[in-house]
């Protein structure tokens, strides 16, 4: 995949690289757009819940996180609001 114009809003180019999900991308550069992110959770051993923003690779299906200091606030209120429901709904 290669970006010929980038869209309206925010978006982000990132490599495919599986990081923080087990790795095994498929290195491929995609074009992320806020609704292309979600919110995984991990809780460990302690019982603390570390929060992730992560998508997945249109490409090959795997997952990779993207650090919070990459997206905007904005973007990962929406996104958390997004979670908050669907734990609720769950
Ligand atoms: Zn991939």
């Amino acid at each position: 995949m290669k970006i010929l114009k980038k869209g309206p809003g925010w978006n982000i180019e990132w490599a495919c690289t599986g990081k923080g999900n087990g790795g095994g991308g498929c290195e491929s550069l995609l074009l992320i757009e806020e609704g292309d992110l979600y919110v995984t959770a991990n809780t460990d051993m302690h019982g603390d819940t570390t929060h992730y923003t992560t998508f997945k690779c249109i490409n090959c299906g795997c997952e990779t996180d993207i650090p919070n200091n990459q997206i905007p606030q904005r973007v990962q209120t929406k996104i958390s609001n997004a979670y908050r429901r669907k734990n609720r709904r769950d």
